[in-house]
C-alpha cells in the first residue's frame, strides 16, 4: 500500500529509501520517483512502477554537490564551472560514469547523467536518507510529468511505497539534460537553463538543442520513445499568431469532438469546449502538463496547441508539446 505523507514525516520516507523503496517526492522541476541508485533491486522497482523501458536511463540525484565526484569518472573545469554556477538547480549532466555505478540506473552505458535539486523537500530527504537517489519523472512511462500530488497519485498510487505531498514543481517541465563527457558540451534535452545562460559560463557548448522532426538515431537514449502525451491528440499550430488563431478557429468551427485549445497569449476563440491561455513561455511551462491532464478528465479528443517560435525556456516548451503532440505540427 502507498503511503501519502507531508515533509513532517520525511524520516520514514528516507529510511525507506535507504532500504531499498520507492518514495515519489517533489522537486522544483516535476515529481520524482525515487529509489537507491546503487542498488539494482531498487532501480528494478522504478522501472516496474513506471512501466518505463529499461534502455531509457535514469538520472541520480545528489544532495551536496560534492557527491559528484563519487559518481562521475571525470569531472573536468568547465563541467565543475557549470556545477558552482547551476547546482543546486535544474540542470543534469552527464559524465562518464566510475565503475562502480551499475548498468541498471545508465542502461549499460558508460556515461551517467546527475543532478542537485534545489527544493528543500527533496534534499533533505536524499540527504536523510544517505542514499543517492535515481529519480525520473513519477508519471507512467508516456505520460506528461506530474506537477501536483493529484498527478502523482492519478499515476501511481499503489505502485510505490511513499509519495510526499510538497508544493514546488514551479518551472512544471523537466531539468535540462547537457552532456559534458566529451570535448563539446551538447544540450540532449532542453530547459529552465538556456543555451545562453550555460554559454555565459562556458564556451564548450557551441549549440543550442534543435528539434528534429522524425530522429531515427536517437542521441539520447530517452529520445526514440513516446513522452508527455495525453489520451487526446494534440496538434502543434506554429507560426504567427494572427495566422494560428485564424486556422485554429475554422478547425473549431467545423469540429466533430470535444476539443480544447491551448493559447499563447490573450487569443479568444469562439467554439472551443476549454481554452486555455498562457502570457508567456515561463507560464507554458509551469502549466502545460497539468493542462494537458485536465484536457484528459473533461474527455478532450483533441487539443490545438498554439506556439510561436521563442527562444529562452521557449526552446524546451516547443521540445515537450512537439512531443505530446508526437511532432504532429502544422506551420503557418
Ligand atoms: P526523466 O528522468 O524521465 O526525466 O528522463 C531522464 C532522461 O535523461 C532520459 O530520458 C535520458 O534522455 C536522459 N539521460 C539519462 N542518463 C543519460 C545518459 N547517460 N546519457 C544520455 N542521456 C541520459
Ligand atoms: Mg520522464
Amino acid at each position: 500500500m502507498t503511503k501519502i505523507i507531508d515533509k513532517s514525516n520525511l524520516s520514514d520516507a528516507a529510511l525507506c529509501l535507504k532500504n531499498g523503496g520507492t518514495v515519489v517526492f517533489p522537486t522544483e522541476t516535476v515529481y520524482g520517483l525515487g529509489a537507491d541508485a546503487l542498488k539494482e533491486e531498487s532501480v528494478d522497482k522504478i522501472y516496474a512502477a513506471k512501466g518505463r523501458p529499461s534502455d531509457n536511463p535514469l538520472i541520480i540525484h545528489i544532495a551536496d554537490k560534492e557527491d559528484i565526484k563519487n559518481i562521475a569518472l571525470e569531472i573536468t573545469d568547465d563541467a565543475q564551472k557549470l556545477i558552482d554556477a547551476f547546482w543546486p538547480g535544474p540542470l543534469t549532466m552527464i559524465f562518464k560514469k566510475r565503475p562502480e555505478i551499475n548498468n541498471k540506473v545508465t542502461a549499460n552505458l558508460n556515461t551517467v547523467a546527475v543532478r542537485c535539486p534545489v527544493n528543500e523537500i527533496a534534499r533533505e530527504l536524499i540527504r536523510q536518507s544517505g542514499v543517492y537517489v535515481a529519480a525520473p519523472s513519477a508519471n507512467l512511462s508516456g505520460s506528461p510529468s506530474p506537477t501536483t500530488l493529484k498527478h502523482v497519485v492519478d499515476d501511481l498510487d499503489g505502485r510505490v511505497d511513499y509519495i510526499i505531498d510538497g508544493t514546488g514543481c514551479e518551472i512544471g517541465i523537466e531539468s535540462t539534460v547537457l552532456d559534458v563527457s566529451g570535448d563539446e558540451f551538447k544540450i540532449l534535452r532542453p530547459g529552465k537553463i538556456t543555451f545562453d545562460d550555460i554559454k555565459k559560463v562556458t564556451e564548450r557548448i557551441k549549440n543550442d538543442y534543435i528539434d528534429i522532426k522524425n530522429v531515427k538515431t536517437a542521441q539520447c537514449p530517452g529520445m526514440k520513445y513516446t513522452h508527455y502525451s495525453p489520451k487526446a491528440k494534440v496538434i502543434v499550430v506554429e507560426g504567427d499568431i494572427d495566422k494560428t488563431k485564424s486556422y485554429i478557429q475554422e478547425k473549431l468551427d467545423s469540429k466533430k469532438d470535444t476539443t480544447g485549445v491551448i493559447a499563447y497569449k490573450n487569443s479568444n476563440f469562439e467554439n472551443s469546449d476549454f481554452t486555455v491561455c498562457f502570457s508567456d513561455m515561463n507560464e507554458y511551462a509551469a502549466m502545460l502538463y497539468e493542462t494537458l491532464r485536465i484536457f484528459d478528465e473533461k474527455n478532450v479528443k483533441t487539443i490545438y496547441a498554439q506556439f510561436k517560435e521563442e527562444s529562452g525556456i521557449g526552446v524546451a516548451v516547443k521540445n515537450r508539446i512537439y512531443k505530446s503532440a508526437g511532432y504532429d505540427v502544422i506551420n503557418l
